[in-house]
């Protein structure tokens, strides 16, 4: 999950760094209707092809959530750019500020200086 904005909306410390790391780890990016249709928009496809090409059905068969890479990168990351920057889905606007998993710090550089300003 790549935020290219170089201030987090929710936490005016965390700036991105541009590194794509925590695009590049296995996990589950949920995907709503709505992001769908956002995302096959900016990339100039119907949302049909969209779901076929770059999503999987989630492991409890709830929904939908991005397709992973067979290394685990997520479908939409290329080089350390998301293609759907602009229109990137909530869960991946809000990490790590709103939501992070633990071991995070391990992942993500920006959050890591953002919560230990002095290390
Ligand atoms: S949609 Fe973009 S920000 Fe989210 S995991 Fe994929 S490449 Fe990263």
């Amino acid at each position: 999950m790549n935020d290219s904005t170089d201030t987090h909306p929710m936490n005016n410390k965390y700036t991105c760094l541009h590194c794509g790391a925590c695009c590049r780890i296995r996990g589950f990016v949920r995907v709503t209707p709505e992001e769908i249709d956002r995302m096959a928009s900016l990339l100039g496809i119907p949302p049909h092809d969209f779901i076929e090409r770059y999503t999987r059905l989630a492991q409890d068969r709830s929904g939908l959530e991005l397709a992973e890479k067979e290394n685990g990168k997520c479908v939409l990351l290329a080089g350390n750019d998301c293609l759907v920057q602009q229109v990137k889905p909530r869960q991946c606007r809000t990490f790590p500020d709103e939501w992070r998993y633990p071991g995070v710090e391990e992942i993500c550089k920006a959050y890591m200086k953002s919560i230990t300003p002095n290390s």
